[in-house]
């Protein structure tokens, strides 16, 4: 009885204690969700560039966009931390575009020598974008602004925003691409994903998500499974690009599988714009010993 009594206490205080732990982060998540509303009035978003290498040689072929909020108190927040939020109301719309534009910005200040598309930028777009009506619009007005050719410009959308069959987020898809945009589908595989949509939609890249990269050397069976989406998107006639690249080991496998291209910790950090402006200068050529 009194061990009963004991898991009983026990069992009370743990459950006090979620209790608590829940209420503090959804009073975290509500003052995030406000302070997200000044954030970009306030200017508190800025970017960092990760490289994205051909994994055959080692050079840098373009940047991935990545978003950070210098919150007022928190300071640098990643988006982990708060792109849920802003996904759950409208502010993402605002935000997404403001990352838009800032990266064909920066895109456009870095030097290129001859290459018509490289050193492109690859911008993550959330569904609500699409949705909110005058995506094509901005991203062409974007482009004009800064002068930017429009293969210098990689879109990455998700497998969710290609869900249901919506004839409005196809049409805009292959607007943009008939203006020379690229479209990548991002985290690949991981999503609620219909492999249907690869029959109609027009996509250009396919990024294989973290979790296969970093299974890849762990069994034979993770890595027959992303020799099969390597081939299924050479098929497809779609570039790979690998996320989370890490080990040395993952680069030389995912380069046998045949995938063009990756991005991780193993290449570069994310960096600021001018640090990617530099980076593209020195990575672009080929390395000279690259196997
Ligand atoms: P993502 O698009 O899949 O971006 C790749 C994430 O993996 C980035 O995290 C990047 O920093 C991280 N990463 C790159 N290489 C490695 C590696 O070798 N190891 C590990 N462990 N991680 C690596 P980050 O910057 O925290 O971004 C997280 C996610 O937030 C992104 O995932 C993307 O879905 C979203 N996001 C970022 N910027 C934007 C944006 O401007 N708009 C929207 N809608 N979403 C964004
Ligand atoms: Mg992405
Ligand atoms: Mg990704
Ligand atoms: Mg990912």
């Amino acid at each position: 009885d009194v061990a009963l009594y004991a898991a009983k206490a026990e069992g009370k205080g743990r459950w006090l204690r979620y209790r608590q732990e829940h209420e503090v982060r959804a009073a975290e998540r509500m003052r995030l969700r406000a302070a997200l509303e000044t954030a970009l009035p306030h200017g508190e978003f800025f970017l960092e560039f990760q490289p994205i290498v051909a994994l055959a040689d080692g050079r840098t072929v373009g940047f991935e966009a990545l978003l950070r909020w210098n919150h007022p108190t928190r300071g640098r927040l990643m988006p982990g931390e708060f792109i849920e939020i802003a996904e759950e109301s409208q502010a993402i719309v605002a935000i997404g575009n403001w990352a838009l534009s800032a990266a064909v910005t920066a895109a456009a200040a870095w030097p290129h020598g001859d290459a018509r598309c490289t050193p492109y930028v690859s911008v993550n777009v959330s569904a609500r974008q699409f949705r909110a009506g005058g995506f094509t619009e901005h991203v062409r007005q974007v482009l004009a602004e800064s002068g930017l050719p429009a293969c210098r410009l990689m879109l990455e959308i998700t497998e969710t925003l290609l869900l249901g069959d919506d004839e409005q987020v196809w049409q805009d898809l292959a607007e943009l691409r008939q203006t020379g945009v690229r479209v990548a589908i991002d985290d690949f595989g991981t999503g609620y994903s219909a492999l249907n949509y690869l029959r109609h939609i027009p996509l250009d890249v396919l990024k294989l998500d973290r979790v296969f990269t970093s299974s890849l050397t762990t069994s034979q069976r993770q890595a027959d499974l992303v020799d099969g989406i390597i081939t299924l998107a050479q098929k497809m006639r779609l570039d790979t690009v690998a996320e989370g690249v890490e080990l040395p080991g993952e680069h030389d496998l995912l380069r046998r599988l045949g995938c063009g291209y990756g991005q991780g910790y193993l290449f570069a950090r994310p960096m600021s714009a001018e640090a990617a402006g530099r980076w593209a200068t020195t990575h672009a050529g080929r390395s000279p010993s690259p196997r």
